[in-house]
Parts: structure tokens; C-alpha cells; sequence
């Protein structure tokens, strides 16, 4: 089971590496990378804070499947929106970046010997 330091890293990683690509598909260089590997570190744990690994079988909603699926569909949503303003491109890039720190918790939980339930505990 990936530990809080593992989620942290991972999501900074996986967000840094995005906003780097979204920078070259536009031809911008931005601190944008370095501003997502932050939010990624500090919100790569949110999964383990909504439901705290106090015992092995700890997954519910939040780390399930079904959540991923309705995070994914938001975020999808979010990505293919055109911000008009600067707040709401602000506001555009957060959501994604902490929706991208969310999946990825999920995706490092779902290589693990227990994965991720589809709904949730029974
Ligand atoms: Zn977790």
C-alpha cells in the first residue's frame, strides 16, 4: 500500500509532468508545472484523509471506482472548458489539478493487492 509520501510524490509528479505538456501544446512557459506539483503534494493524501487508513479494508466511495468515474467525467468537463476570464481560468486550472491529485491517489490505490472497490464497502 503506497504510503502518504509515495501519494504526495506521485501526484506531484503526474500533475507537474501535465501542466509541462499543456505548456508546450500552447507554446506558453508558465510556472504553471511547478504550481500543480504543489497542489499535487498537498492534496495527494485527500482519498486517505476522506477515508483514513485505519484498517486494511479503510476503501469506501472515495476510493472506489464509481467515484473515480464521476471525478474523471467532472474533470473532463472542466478540461475542455474555455476560462474567458483570468479568475476562471485560475479557477479552471485548481479544479484540475486537484481533481488530477484525486485520480491519481486512485490509480497508485488501484495497483495494490486490495484495488479499489466499484461502489464502495457492502
Ligand atoms: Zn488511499
Amino acid at each position: 500500500m503506497p504510503n502518504a509520501a509515495t501519494h504526495r510524490f506521485g501526484a506531484a509528479i503526474t500533475l507537474a509532468v501535465a501542466a509541462a505538456h499543456e505548456d508546450q501544446k500552447s507554446g506558453a512557459q508558465t510556472s504553471h508545472p511547478l504550481v500543480a506539483a504543489c497542489v499535487g503534494a498537498a492534496l495527494g493524501t485527500l482519498p486517505d484523509v476522506l477515508e483514513p487508513a485505519l484498517h486494511p479494508n479503510h476503501r469506501d466511495f472515495f476510493h472506489s471506482l464509481a467515484c473515480a468515474g464521476l471525478i474523471g467525467l467532472v474533470f473532463h468537463r472542466l478540461y475542455r472548458w474555455e476560462a474567458k476570464t483570468e479568475g476562471e481560468a485560475l479557477t479552471r486550472f485548481l479544479l484540475l489539478a486537484a481533481g488530477g491529485a484525486f485520480l491519481t491517489h486512485l490509480a497508485m490505490d488501484a495497483f495494490t493487492s486490495k484495488g479499489l472497490p466499484l461502489v464502495g464497502r457492502v
